[in-house]
């Protein structure tokens, strides 16, 4: 099986497993507990902040654990919400896990601004400029599109917010970004930014959130008061402490630039059927999009699969909803877009096996035209 479905979610390393049979079965203990066993285990949350604020670039604030990433961005939105004649901007790209919230506010009666996407796939930021105001609480807009892998600017963005509203949070989506690539919070002006385990080798189940200021946030639900009071809830310790143990393997096995050899790789075995089109905005090396001319893209990804290669329909939470909300919007036709399939690559495959890939969907889409024919 080649696996080409990485922007959904990814394998997770097995050193995970160790860790997890660690702080499950082993060091099982409520860190909010008073043993000195529970405040070993607490002792080790802290860490676990402390080194993703350092993976993240971040001087100060702290980083919530949650349950994923849409939980992630719910909070930060929801919890950045005030009374008053605020507004709020988002991006037309945006995961559903923003774009519906968004959607939500606007059916409550908040003003909402959805900004455009220009031709390569990032936020316009000329249009971004003309609703930016005083009035703004909330800008939210992603690092890397899940749909296209176009990488936003948010060092233009940062400057935008702070020239324009100083006042207001900036949150970014990172979940296609995180250990993919390389970025900062210290060269911009994120307040709030989101990320998520299993889209980079570890579990499924945990997600971070990193909040620069905590008195800027409310918490969505009362309880015990765990993470600061915003995030009540016994922590998934064993999950907290796995998404550690991936980040820090990603570290040491750093190869970001083999992903762009594997995009290129396959890439040129794609290139030998010019039916074939290939949607590359030039941004993550880690996600692209085919157009097979003639052909559902659902018919492709069920033939593949029967050939071993599985692949995606744009986000994996919408993929059973018809259309691609984020393609339409950046001027791919109806057409195209259900012919689309949604290829994602992850650090650790072979050339061979991308090549290998590649040839096996030549073949399948050259079956299906025949069959049409
Ligand atoms: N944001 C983006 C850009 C995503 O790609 C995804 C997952 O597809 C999410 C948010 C949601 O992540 P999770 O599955 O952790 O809720």
């Amino acid at each position: 099986m080649i696996y080409l479905d990485n922007a959904g979610t990814t394998k997770m390393f097995e050193e995970c497993v160790k860790v997890h049979r660690k702080f499950s079965c082993e060091q099982f203990y409520n860190p909010s507990a008073l043993s000195t066993q529970s405040m070993e285990v607490s002792k080790c949350i802290s860490q676990a902040e402390s080194y993703f604020l350092k993976r993240l670039g971040a001087k100060v604030g702290n980083v919530l654990f949650t349950g994923c990433a849409t939980e992630s961005n719910n909070l930060a939105i929801k919890g950045s919400l005030r009374n008053g004649d605020w507004e709020y901007v988002f991006s037309e790209g945006e995961h559903p896990s923003v774009y519906n919230v968004a959607k939500m506010m606007e059916l409550d009666g908040l003003k909402v601004h959805f900004v455009p996407l220009n031709k390569e796939g990032k936020v316009d930021l000329k249009e971004l400029e003309k609703v930016l105001s005083e009035k703004t609480r909330l800008i939210s807009i992603m690092h890397v599109s899940n749909e296209t892998g176009a990488i936003n600017d948010l060092i233009a963005i940062s400057k935008l917010k702070d020239r324009l509203c100083p006042r207001a949070i900036l949150h970014v989506d990172g979940v296609q970004g995180f250990m993919k690539i390389p970025f900062s919070l210290q060269t911009t002006s994120i307040d709030l930014y989101s990320f998520s385990a299993h889209k980079i080798h570890g579990p499924k189940g945990v997600a971070g959130l990193y909040v620069k200021n905590k008195g800027a946030l409310k918490e969505l639900y009362q309880g015990g008061g765990q993470q600061y009071g915003l995030r009540s809830g016994t922590e998934n310790v064993s999950g907290i402490m796995q998404f550690m143990k991936a980040v820090e393997l990603i570290d040491e096995r750093r190869n970001f630039d083999h992903v762009q050899t594997l995009k290129q790789k396959f890439n040129s075995v794609i290139m030998g059927l010019k039916d074939i089109k290939i949607l590359d905005f030039g941004g993550s090396p880690y996600i692209e999009s085919l157009i097979f001319s003639g052909v559902k893209g659902e018919t492709m990804l069920h033939a593949l699969n029967e050939r071993g290669v599985i692949v995606g329909l744009g986000s994996a939470c919408s993929s059973k909803k018809a259309g691609n909300r984020v393609l339409d919007k950046i001027g791919i036709s109806k057409d195209d877009i259900i012919s689309s399939v949604r290829i994602s690559f992850n650090a650790y495959q072979s050339v061979e096996d991308i090549e290998e890939a590649g040839e096996i969907i030549l073949q399948v889409y050259k079956d299906i035209l025949q069959r049409v024919s």
